[in-house]
């Protein structure tokens, strides 16, 4: 796969011991992996909960290169 931009989630909770950062989507450009990591921060969903601990996951848009690197 070419470079882009992943969306990640993350368990933004400190305590919780599932450090598991997960690619949501692909994009190739910023301004719409910024935009698509807010609007899964915003909308309700299925498979937001951290698996671990239950908390909502935040996500963010992480710039891949020319591999992609899960985890
Ligand atoms: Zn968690």
């Amino acid at each position: 796969m070419a470079g882009g931009y992943h969306i990640r989630a993350y368990c933004p909770n400190r305590l919780c011991v599932h450090v598991h950062y997960r690619p949501y989507a692909v994009t190739w450009r910023y301004d719409a992996a910024y935009t698509a990591a807010e609007a899964c921060g915003r909308l309700p969903g299925p498979g937001k909960q951290c698996p671990a601990c239950g908390t909502e996951m935040g996500f963010y848009p992480l710039y891949t290169g020319d591999s992609v690197l899960d985890g």
